[in-house]
């Protein structure tokens, strides 16, 4: 398959499955059940105003990860690296600088107002800004708000404890854009959630993710993928939590469990490695798209970030193709997310 199909599909998956999860994201799996029967929620629902399937911040936040790859090629291209004595720009400072970008959306403050500029490599017609629907609120983590109201987290200088799960759902392009070095992927997962997530456990998840989203885009399979990221994991400190999720998230796939028992087994999803685990499992047991999203968001827990992680790991494995047409052409910002998939493209 083609790279650009499984880029396309990673991000496309991940909004789509947002959007599925985000109207029932507070509800219990008992209230899903009582409100849409047996089988759960099984269709996006559309927003009568727009039209379209809402996305919620899990899609808006990695669009602005996509972002700080446009913000960071067109600083590097514009800086003469020997007018540095060769420090190059970091990638870490262009995420900051686009979740600053996101914060303003959601607030209308951000830490510095020239990074609201508009960049060369982003061109005139397709500014991330221009966008007015990343400007709705939809459930905004209260973690990614005040973090970035505070400064810059770092690993070394965490801003609070937080392992929620706001820091792994958004880091789907780093992935993407280190396809080929799955180990960078990691690296870079952990610093772009880290900006906001000081737990060990809510960046090293996010790590996690990335590296996984860069060996499947590099077509490596799912249990191999797997068992690389294990290994990644135990080379940094306080792994334990994340790799023993992803642990359990193969046993019950194994299990033969049913779903709902294995997915209550491995959490609800707030914080970052169950979040992941969940994800991981749906995907481990469902062959296609739809119904891994479907399993990915009937659950007492934070169904649109399941839903997220899970749709962008099902879209890496698969492609766009393999999703319901209905649901590509309804979800919110589809052709935006489709351009930014591409745009981290080598
Ligand atoms: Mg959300």
């Amino acid at each position: 398959m083609e790279l650009s199909n499984r880029f396309r599909g990673c991000l496309l998956g991940g909004a789509i499955g947002d959007s599925l999860g985000y109207p029932i994201e507070f509800m219990s799996r008992r209230q899903i059940i009582s409100a849409y029967g047996s089988a759960g929620l099984t269709d996006l629902i559309v927003d009568d105003v727009s039209g379209k399937a809402l996305i919620s911040d899990d899609t808006q936040m990695t669009l602005f990860t996509a972002n700080a790859f446009q913000l960071w090629k067109s600083t590097v291209d514009r800086t003469d690296a020997g007018s540095l004595g060769g420090t190059m720009p970091s990638i870490s400072k262009s995420l900051y600088k686009a979740y600053q970008r996101w914060l303003y959306t959601q607030t209308g403050q951000i830490r510095n107002k020239s990074w609201l500029e508009r960049t060369i490599a982003e061109g005139r017609d397709d500014f991330i800004l221009d966008q007015k629907e990343l400007f709705a609120q939809r459930a905004p983590g209260n973690t990614c708000l005040s973090a970035l109201q505070t400064g810059m987290g770092t690993m070394e200088k965490p801003l609070n404890n937080s392992k929620g799960c706001g820091g792994v759902m958004r880091v789907a392009p780093v992935g993407l854009y280190y396809w080929r070095d799955p180990v960078k992927a990691f690296d870079v997962g952990c610093k772009a959630a880290a900006i906001t997530h000081g737990h060990p456990s809510g960046y090293l998840a996010a790590g996690a993710f990335a590296m996984l989203i860069a060996l499947l885009s590099a077509e490596q399979e799912l249990p191999e993928a797997l068992g690389a990221v294990r290994s990644e994991l135990e080379k940094h400190k306080d792994s334990g939590e994340v790799t023993q999720a992803l642990t359990e998230a193969q046993l019950m796939a194994a299990s033969g469990l049913s779903s709902a028992k294995a997915i209550a087994a491995l959490g609800e999803g707030w914080i970052a490695e169950e979040a992941l685990a969940i994800a991981v499992y749906c995907a481990l047991v469902c062959a296609d798209c739809e119904r891994a999203l479907v399993m990915a968001v009937n659950h007492d827990g934070d169904s649109d970030s399941t839903g997220a992680i899970c749709g962008n790991i099902m879209g890496c494995i698969l492609g766009k193709h393999a999703f319901p047409i209905e649901w590509c052409k309804q979800v919110e910002l589809s052709d935006y997310i489709v351009r930014m998939a591409m745009s981290l493209l080598p």
